[in-house]
């Protein structure tokens, strides 16, 4: 779309791509599967939609404007300061307020090279240089990472697990990468998948935090909390970053009834325990069917797999084998993997219909 000359935004908005979802729809398909955006595989907790319809009879109120109650369940529920928690319309408003507030024109973001996109989006947008680093077997290369930095760079973002290859950095090399930093660069570890991790050598932030340097940890009800529609995220933070936060947010950015089912959630019994435990048997059972059919499968520590069919052209016919079959999956062309879809862990039922498809589809190209 060209614009009025008169009216131009800032240079770099122009350079972004809008950011597109996992497609939820195809024409003339009525039953679709969706494992195209890591959503929870067992919908929403029911205490969650109970709390969500009880809100209705409340909505001519303002929510509370620091979403104090949310943030004293997620303090008890995580053992955190609730001082040090800020909540926010999904952890993607935490994340562009970050860097709305410590980048900006003349400063730099680094990210590694298949990083979760929104750092980049909303670096630009921010007019910041985004520096993307390149990975070793698609996972972020601690030594690359701070050899990137310079005397500009303001933030560094690592994704832990990363979305979309599902690789890990173990604590060990995530405080390696902290100290190797000077103090005036913002570390953020965004643990979206923090729930899924069954590797023992794992610390989603927290302890980085704790320990006072200057590191945030950003969070979601998205995933296993099985809440992405109502847009619900969460950051700790060191006080001096809450505060800018709450300088930079707008004054009621949680909605009351997504923080009644955020409230809910965090207490339904057994949630978690359940999705991480299926999550953890389905992630290997995809893994290992996709393998014994010939695909590359990359370990994965979140709640998806990333497959590699080697060649764009492939991936692209393995895609609309599954589509036949109304299961949408996520293409990767925006994220430099043309030759890659990543297929979110469904049920049962929706990971055994993909194994089928993939297998036959397999059996049929070779
Ligand atoms: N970080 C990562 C790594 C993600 O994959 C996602 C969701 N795609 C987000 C953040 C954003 O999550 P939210 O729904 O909380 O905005």
């Amino acid at each position: 779309m060209t614009p009025m000359p008169s009216l131009l935004p800032r240079p770099t908005i122009l350079s972004i791509e809008p950011y597109v979802g996992g497609e939820s729809k195809l024409p003339g398909v009525n039953r679709i599967v969706k494992l195209s955006s890591n959503e929870g595989a067992f919908g929403v907790p029911p205490a969650a939609k109970a709390a969500y319809a009880e809100l209705a009879g409340e909505l001519h109120r303002y929510p509370d404007g620091s979403a104090a109650p949310l943030r004293a369940a997620l303090g008890a529920r995580f053992k955190l300061d609730p001082a040090k928690i800020v909540c926010g319309n999904g952890s993607d408003e935490i994340i562009a307020h970050l860097i709305l507030a410590f980048g900006g024109e003349g400063t730099e973001l680094v990210m590694s090279a298949h990083g979760f996109v929104m750092y980049d989006i909303a670096g630009r947008y921010a007019g910041c240089q985004v520096i993307k680093v390149p990975e070793k077997n698609l996972t972020a290369d601690v030594d690359a990472m701070l050899a990137a930095v310079g005397p500009r760079t303001r933030l560094m973002f690592l994704a832990n697990p990363n979305n979309p290859t599902g690789s890990l950095l173990p604590a060990a090399e995530v405080a390696r990468l902290r100290a190797g930093l000077r103090e005036d660069v913002l570390l953020v570890l965004d643990s979206a998948y923090a729930e899924y991790v069954t590797r023992p050598d794992y610390d989603p932030g927290t302890a980085l935090v704790e320990a006072g340097t200057n590191t945030v940890m950003t969070r979601t009800f998205s995933k296993v909390f099985g809440l992405g529609g109502v847009r619900l995220g969460w950051c700790y933070a060191p006080a001096h970053v809450v505060d800018v936060l709450n300088r930079v947010r707008g004054p009621f950015n949680v909605n009351a009834p997504a923080m009644a089912a955020g409230i809910a959630a965090l207490a339904e019994p057994g949630w978690v325990e359940k999705s991480v435990a299926h999550n953890a048997e389905w992630r290997a059972k995809l893994s290992s069917a996709l393998t014994a059919a010939g695909i590359t499968v990359h370990p994965s520590e979140g709640n998806f797999i990333l497959a590699d069919f080697a060649t764009a052209a492939r991936a692209k016919a393995a895609d609309a084998a599954l589509k036949a079959r109304g299961l949408i999956v996520r293409a990767m062309g925006a994220y430099s993997l043309p030759q890659c879809l990543r297929i979110t862990v469904g049920t049962a039922e929706e990971c055994t219909m993909v194994a089928d498809t993939l297998a036959a589809f397999m059996q049929s190209a070779d």
